[in-house]
C-alpha cells in the first residue's frame, strides 16, 4: 500500500508489552510506569489477526518490540504465530539481550530470522549508570548464545548522544568487530520536543523514504513515532485501522506528546 506521498508502506513494527528488565535512562524513569494491565494489552491472537490483515494490505516485514518483548510470557509462540502467516518475508526482534540465553535457540527455531540488540556500552559502571541494572554481563552472553544458535543477521543498536566517535560508541564498535556483528548507531530522540535523526548504518528516521507503520502495545495503529495521530484496533478492526493509519500519515515527523519510547517500540 502507498501513502500519500507515495511510499511503500511494507514494514510493521510491533510491540507487545510496555514493561521492561532494564530502567534506561533516556527511555523509562527510575521507578518505572505505571504499566498496561493484561486485558490493555493485545493478545496473541489479535495481533496474529491484525499482521495477516496487514500482509493482505501490503506489509511482508515485521518486528517485534517493546519495551523488552521478551518479558512477554510466551513471545515464542507469538513468532511462531506471526512467522507462519503467509506473506510475511522477513521476522526480526528488537531487545536488550538480559533473557536473550535462555530464549535464542526457541526463537530461532519458531521462525524468527534477525535480531537488533540494544547495546550502548560494554563497560559495566557505564552500563549500571545508563541502565540502573547490573545486567551486563547477562546481555554480552545473550549475545554469544545469539550467535552460536546461527542468528546470521544479528545487528547493535548503539544509542549516543551525539555521535558514533564518543568513548562507549567506539568501545561497542570495537567489540561489534571482534563478533563480526553490524553496529548502528542511534543519536537520542525526544518525542515531545520532535529530535531526531537518521539512524547511523541504518534507514530509521528518513521521512522522505519512510516504509512503516506501528501497532502500540495497547493496540493502537501509529503512522509515525513522531505524531500523536493512531487508530485503536478495537474500536476500527484491524484493515480499517490500517487504512485510516496510512492515509493520515505524515510527510514527516513533527513530535508526540502521546507516545512514550517503551510503549510504541521506538
Ligand atoms: S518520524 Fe515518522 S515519517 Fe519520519 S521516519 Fe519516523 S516514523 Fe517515518
Amino acid at each position: 500500500m502507498k501513502d500519500r506521498f507515495n511510499r511503500n508502506i511494507t514494514y510493521l513494527r510491533i510491540s507487545v508489552t510496555d514493561r521492561c528488565n532494564l530502567r534506561c535512562t533516556y527511555c523509562m524513569p527510575e521507578n518505572g510506569v505505571e504499566c498496561l494491565t493484561h486485558s490493555d494489552l493485545l493478545t496473541f491472537e489479535e495481533i496474529a489477526d491484525f499482521t495477516k490483515c496487514a500482509v493482505s494490505l501490503g506489509i511482508n516485514k515485521v518486528r517485534l518490540t517493546g519495551g523488552e518483548p521478551l518479558v512477554r510470557k510466551g513471545i515464542t509462540d507469538l513468532v511462531r504465530m506471526i512467522w507462519n502467516i503467509e506473506g510475511v518475508k522477513d521476522l526480526s526482534m528488537t531487545t536488550n539481550a538480559v533473557l536473550l540465553k535462555q530464549f535464542a535457540a526457541q526463537l530461532k527455531e519458531a521462525g524468527l530470522k534477525r535480531l537488533n540488540i540494544s547495546l550502548d556500552t560494554v563497560d559495566r559502571d557505564k552500563f549500571i549508570q545508563i541502565s540502573r541494572r547490573d545486567l551486563l554481563p547477562d546481555v554480552l552472553e545473550g549475545i554469544d548464545e545469539a550467535i552460536n544458535c546461527g542468528f546470521d543477521k544479528i545487528k547493535l543498536n548503539c544509542v549516543v548522544e551525539k555521535n558514533r566517535n564518543e568513548p562507549n560508541a567506539l568501545a561497542v564498535a570495537e567489540y561489534a568487530g571482534s563478533k563480526e556483528l553490524d553496529v548502528r548507531f542511534i543519536r537520542t530522540m525526544n518525542l515531545d520536543t520532535g529530535e531526531f535523526w537518521v539512524v547511523d548504518g541504518g534507514i530509521g528516521g528518513d521521512c522522505s523514504i519512510c516504509n512503516r507503520i506501528r501497532l502500540s502495545a495497547k493496540g493502537d495503529v501509529l503512522p509515525c513515532l513522531f505524531s500523536d495521530i493512531g487508530f485503536s484496533v478495537r474500536e476500527f478492526g484491524a484493515c480499517e485501522a490500517i487504512k485510516m493509519a496510512v492515509e493520515s500519515k505524515p510527510q514527516k515527523g513533527t513530535l508526540s506528546r502521546s507516545h512514550e519510547f517503551y510503549n510504541v517500540g521506538g
